[in-house]
């Protein structure tokens, strides 16, 4: 299959390898050479000579294809679902919900709202000198879109944003992370079965060197979701190019507990919020916020939600939180538990490996006696740990909530639908959801992205199309036979008579505007245009 075929071997780079493997057993699923710089050059090259075939093809035959897409993905749902546990370890609850559903809805919304997005779109004036244009908007696609993916959400994250890039008619060149690339080729395999041309919808399977290259081949748009780090060097790159990137990064979600919360709901919210994709989710509760009153009970339940999550293998549908990624993640999580138990963090459940289960499973962990300067408060852990921090007043949650380089999402848990959404606007972040968290990654109407360090443009909803289009202005005189009154020939009653037709549009009183209308109004017979 051409798509899979750009990674095909360059002695090269024999080395580099992109490897899957099952996070909760250790086995080796099945590995690639990495896509050569040659081979990703080629797959742009040839997405690129496609893409206007298929933007030819029209939105009303692309929002087909999408249908079919959507039928085959529900009629394989649960396949789907098994490999992304599989390859990635969450729980097949999760695999079902929070990527295959998640994917359903993106392509619903592309489906009944692409085509009234990408209709011309008269654009209305209000300059009187301008009045005899007719302009419109046109929504025309970038051409190849390279998207570069991270392995937490494997299939949702590349699935989402390609669905977007395509309808608006884009071709896409996938470069997965290089521990997921199976449910990308899945991902493939289905839209091309769908109808999408093979060129259309390309992956290049490799590691950082090969979505680099990607980043350098030429594509007209980068939708990049990984982490600050990574992010930062592909944006000075970029940068350099003047190339439009979409960045989708990290963050340190804060999740604020108002003493009027309800204890039961919020504790769920937060166990749940916390530990959801083994917290390897980048819309998270990284850190929890919760006011003095309510602070014991608060972690007390917390603590007791905890001790009863089910940790195990993603495939057995009696497990509530799976394994961590790889043994690099493990480390870091561990390493910000250390630190803070160090610095006087008490662990409150969890906190330490599970290797009677496998090589990367890492039990729940419930902190409190946290402080503000503690890593795990401040940088992103990405794994199952939900610190807890108490607060007296609003003001100095807020101000605990924004003390952050991270903006990507935050909550707020309240009885008061009115007090929640206060505080809501004062949160710098992205999103923020009052008495619920993460849940928003699943309203595809969302605009999903951060502020800050974490990140720049959205993907999903009219925002996330927006994103995979260039805005271009057209405009058409209806008077084609008229010379435009502001042309050469300038001179001193042309200069009168514009200072009238500056008071005609913006004097205060009405005696000026008529005396500024009729000084213009010499203008429209001008002599001595050139
Ligand atoms: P990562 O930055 O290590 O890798 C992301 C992708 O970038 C991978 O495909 C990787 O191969 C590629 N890459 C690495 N170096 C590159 C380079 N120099 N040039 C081009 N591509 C390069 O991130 P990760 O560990 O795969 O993912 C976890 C991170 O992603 C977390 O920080 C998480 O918060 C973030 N994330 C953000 C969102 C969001 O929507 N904001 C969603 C999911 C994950």
């Amino acid at each position: 299959m051409r798509s899979i075929n750009v990674m095909a071997a360059d002695p090269q780079v024999e080395a580099r390898k992109a490897v899957s493997v099952d996070p909760a057993t250790g086995v080796r699923l099945r590995q690639w050479d990495c896509t050569s710089e040659k081979d990703v050059h080629l797959a742009v090259k040839r997405a690129g000579a496609a893409q206007t075939g298929w933007d030819d093809l029209g939105v009303g035959r692309r929002i087909a294809i999408l249908r079919n897409f959507q039928q085959l993905l529900y009629e394989k749902k649960s396949e789907v679902a098994d490999l992304i546990t599989k390859e990635a370890g969450k729980p097949s609850a999760e695999a079902l919900l929070t990527e295959v559903l998640v994917v359903l809805d993106a392509a619903r919304f592309c489906i009944d709202h692409a085509y009234h997005f990408l209709r011309q779109e008269p654009l209305p004036h209000g300059n009187l000198a301008m009045k005899t244009k007719a302009g419109e908007i046109l929504r025309q696609p970038h051409g190849v879109i390279g998207i570069i993916s991270p392995w937490n959400y494997p299939f949702s994250i590349p699935a989402t944003e390609s669905l977007a890039a395509l309808v608006t008619g884009n071709a896409v060149v996938l470069k997965p992370s290089e521990f997921t690339s199976l449910c990308a080729l899945e991902l493939a395999s289905l839209f091309h079965e769908a109808g999408v041309p093979k060129d259309i919808f390309q992956v290049a399977v490799g590691d950082g060197a090969t979505g680099s290259a990607l980043l350098h081949a030429d594509i007209g748009k980068l939708i990049f979701t990984g982490s600050v780090a990574t992010g930062r060097r592909i944006a000075e790159q970029a940068g350099a190019r003047l190339l439009p990137v979409v960045l989708e990064l990290g963050g340190k979600d804060p999740m604020i507990v108002l003493d009027d919360a309800d204890i039961d709901v919020a504790s769920s919210g937060a166990v749940w919020g916390a530990f959801v994709n083994a917290g390897q989710a980048c819309l998270s509760i990284e850190r929890c916020y919760v006011q003095r009153s309510l602070y014991e009970p608060f972690l007390d339940a917390c603590v007791r939600k905890t001790k009863q999550l089910r940790v195990g293998h993603g495939s057995d549908r009696d497990i509530d939180v799976g394994p961590l990624i790889h043994e690099r993640q493990l480390h870091h999580v561990e390493a910000q538990v250390e630190e803070a138990r160090a610095r006087g963090a008490r662990v409150l459940a969890g906190g330490k490996r599970f290797p009677e289960m496998g090589p990367n499973f890492y039990l729940p962990t419930v902190l409190s006696e946290v402080t503000q300067e503690m890593a795990v408060m401040r940088e992103e852990t990405f794994g199952p740990v939900l610190p807890v921090m108490a607060f007296d007043t609003d003001d100095e949650a807020i101000r605990l909530a924004n003390d952050s380089e991270y903006g990507l999402a935050a909550s707020v848990w309240t009885r008061s639908r009115a007090r929640g959404e206060a505080l809501a606007r004062r949160i710098q972040a992205g999103t923020v959801m009052v008495n619920d968290a993460v849940a928003c990654f699943g309203i595809s109407e969302a605009p999903h992205g951060g502020v800050k360090a974490s990140g720049m443009g959205r993907t999903h909803g009219n925002f996330g199309l927006e994103e995979m289009v260039r805005t271009k202005y057209v405009d058409a005189e209806r008077l084609p036979g008229v010379k435009r009154v502001w042309w050469y020939g300038y001179g001193r009653t042309f200069s009168r008579q514009m200072e009238g037709f500056l008071e005609l549009q913006f004097a205060r009183d009405w005696r000026s505007r008529l005396r500024g209308g009729w000084k213009a109004a010499g203008a429209l017979a001008r002599k001595g245009r050139l």
